[in-house]
């Protein structure tokens, strides 16, 4: 399940919130709530942004994962561009999985 774990891309702040109680978890799919904001504008459907509640920066909600591929992706150059991805989302299966669930 997820734990909202994570840091603040900017201040570095833990943005893992209040644990979520036992008997509401599995409609969170969650174990934690998380303190970061999700921003939006009314022409968008969803969240496009994130927002620090603490240093108040915002980042795009794809910035995680673009930088694991620059990242990663890199150190796999030598293979062809379809096994680079495969190995980045299966290392990293949780993160999209949480992205797909907002
Ligand atoms: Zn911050």
């Amino acid at each position: 399940m997820n734990d909202s774990k994570e840091l603040c891309p900017y201040c570095n702040a833990d943005l893992q919130g209040e644990p979520i109680p036992k008997d509401q978890q599995k409609y969170y799919k969650a174990t934690h709530f998380t303190r970061k904001i999700g921003m939006t504008t009314v022409e968008a459907d969803g969240i496009l942004t994130w927002k620090c509640p603490d240093c108040e920066e915002e980042w795009d909600k794809y910035k995680k994962f673009t930088e694991i591929i620059e990242k990663e992706g890199n150190e796999q150059l030598d293979r062809d561009m379809e096994d680079a991805l495969e190995y980045i989302f299966k290392k990293y299966d949780k993160t999209l999985k949480n992205l797909g669930d907002e």
